[in-house]
């Protein structure tokens, strides 16, 4: 039985949802890198992310399925990470609250 990496997100609470959401349907699981972020000064956020792995890869078909659904659901508190300031914004902000740049997806369409 090998263990098996399923999904990463910058944001920890969604890696928690996925998590729970994991248990709920039988799947046994776990999170690395959880405290990653802030704890390793010298990287940058986007290099640890925290990861949930499953305790056995014959679930990973499974997972997948239950994930994409997750990832269908509507997403619109998702917050955003900021380009230039790295600063976490709320979904409903359409610029960064700090330094005022607009979200990466935006950015790369005016450039
Ligand atoms: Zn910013």
């Amino acid at each position: 039985m090998s263990q098996c990496k399923v999904f990463c997100h910058h944001d920890r609470f969604r890696v928690w949802q996925v998590k729970q959401l994991l248990e709920q349907n039988g799947m046994a699981c776990f999170i690395k890198n959880e405290f990653a972020i802030g704890a390793m000064g010298e990287l940058s956020p986007f290099d640890v992310l925290p990861e949930v792995w499953l305790h056995d890869a014959q679930w990973l078909a499974k997972a997948d399925r239950v994930i994409a659904e997750f990832n269908r659901s509507p997403s619109d508190d998702t917050p955003w990470f900021c380009p230039s300031c790295q600063e976490q914004n709320a979904a409903n902000f359409e610029l960064c609250w700090q330094c005022g740049s607009e979200p990466q997806s935006y950015a790369v369409k005016q450039q």
